[in-house]
């Protein structure tokens, strides 16, 4: 039984985290770093640890720091968020073996995942369209990877197996380069990633982002809650998402869930995940499974009505998934934008005090930020500051509701990027919905 969840993670997660286990009567506690005793999370705990210096590596990514305050707070579950711990194998192991539930995958799951390589032999196997790419990752033999490339065709990508957050990936356009392009690539994913293997995609033109969204409980039982778009991208970074995608059939989303799910059922995939697909031509093609709860998650909760976070803790808990397929009914469209303290026009992240804070209301909308006025943004981290989520009867009414949500949002002493979005949103090409990965880009090289 959870009783006691420490959180190791910050910002927006860790008071969403913090929210979901208080409305289960568990008790929390917030290990923070020494930059982040005043986060609003830290505030609301039962109890809080700090577990080092502002430089994550001593803090939020300590494997035995966070062990410890674990240890001397008598929590008997972990919660890592995302990004930081939350897809370290090493580190759900070493909670699993020091006496505590890790709230996530099992460890082996998240290692077969966390290498592309792997994961995507294991989604070839079970039938689940992929890239068109190098059988593996790429052979020692110059001759041998030239000869890959022009069989796939240009341009291709050259992807580290164990690369994430939108790092490790390299577009080489023609013959002439790949080699090059190649030993660059290797070199940077060894002293990233700690692996220096690298394989080799078609790169798509025009793809979106499709991906969807699982659960399960470990013990065979899983269910799809369909997908989100998250096609507006910047340096690989997704800014807006969206639930359900424009223009994606029922037909679509049932059949690509259900191949998800089987990878599931095979796996006896425990906690939430998202199976992430490019999607050009009516063909979805799978790139990676994030095995963890994501940034984007409350657009499906939105159209659901499924607390994801509850979820997380309840097959942590062992329980069973009681919720069938059948029971997951869509209603409306949902879109997130990503609030980042940063400047709107040459992105320069922008910490700071941030001297008066409104958030929006009104039906439909949710704001899910750390913020409140008086905050002090501190530089270490990540931007994002705020994710202003709104639900709709259709896609139309979300775009107005969030013009209205963003005039109201107010951030008062540092740069972010509302007028981006407010921006975005008077765009007719974002309006028109389905646009691909690359427009984002190419709206901002035009502007
Ligand atoms: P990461 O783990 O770093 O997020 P992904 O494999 O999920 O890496 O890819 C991140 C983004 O890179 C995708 O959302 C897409 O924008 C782009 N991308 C990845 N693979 C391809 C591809 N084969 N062709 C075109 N774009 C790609």
């Amino acid at each position: 039984m959870i009783r006691k969840v420490a959180i190791a993670n910050r910002g927006e997660i860790a008071l969403r985290i913090l929210r979901a286990c208080r409305e289960r009567g568990i008790a929390t506690v917030a290990l923070h770093s020494e930059a982040d005793r005043e986060q609003m999370h830290v505030r609301l705990a039962d109890e809080s640890v700090c577990i080092g210096p502002p430089n994550p590596a001593g803090s939020y990514l300590n494997i035995p720091a966070v062990i410890s305050a674990a240890e001397v707070t008598d929590a008997d579950a972990i919660h890592p968020g995302y990004g930081f711990l939350s897809e370290n194998a090493v580190f759900a192991e070493s909670v699993e073996r020091s006496g505590f539930v890790f709230i996530g995958p099992r460890a082996d799951t998240i290692r077969r995942m966390g290498n592309k390589v792997e994961a995507i032999k294991l989604m070839q196997s079970l039938g689940v369209p992929c890239v068109p790419g190098s059988d593996g990752a790429l052979p020692d033999d110059s001759a041998a990877v030239i000869d890959v490339a022009a069989r796939i065709g240009y341009p291709v990508l050259l992807k580290a197996a164990g690369g994430g957050g939108g790092r490790g990936m390299r577009v080489v356009r023609e013959a002439s380069e790949l080699l090059s392009a190649l030993e660059i690539t290797r070199s940077e994913a060894a002293a990233a990633f700690g692996d220096a293997s690298v394989y080799l995609e078609k790169f798509l033109t025009q793809p979106r982002h499709i991906e969807f969204q699982i659960v399960g409980d470990g013990a065979g039982n899983a269910i799809h809650l369909g997908e989100r778009d998250c096609s507006t991208q910047r340096r690989h970074q997704k800014i807006i998402e969206e639930a359900g995608a424009p223009g994606i059939t029922d037909e679509q989303r049932e059949r690509i869930g259900q191949l998800c799910v089987r990878v599931c059922q095979e796996l006896q995939y425990r906690g939430v995940g998202t199976f992430e697909f490019l999607y050009q031509d009516d063909a979805f093609y799978f790139i990676e499974m994030n095995t963890r709860i994501q940034v984007e998650h409350p657009v499906t909760e939105m159209i659901t009505g499924i607390d994801l976070i509850a979820l997380q803790l309840m097959v942590a808990n062992g329980e069973p998934l009681k919720l069938q397929q059948t029971d997951i009914v869509f209603n409306g469209h949902a879109i997130e934008c990503r609030i980042n303290a940063e400047n709107p026009r040459t992105f320069i992240p922008s910490p700071g005090l941030v001297k008066q804070f409104h958030a929006p209301g009104g039906p439909g909308v949710r704001f899910d930020s750390h913020l409140y006025g008086g905050y002090r943004v501190p530089p270490f981290y990540d931007s994002l500051i705020g994710k202003l989520v709104v639900h709709g009867m259709d896609r139309q009414q979300c775009i107005d509701r969030l013009r209205v949500a963003l005039e109201e949002l107010v951030v008062d002493g540092i740069d972010t990027n509302i007028p981006l979005h407010a921006d975005l949103l008077n765009d007719a090409r974002f309006c028109a919905g389905q646009q691909s990965i690359h427009f984002l880009e190419s709206y901002l090289a035009e502007r």
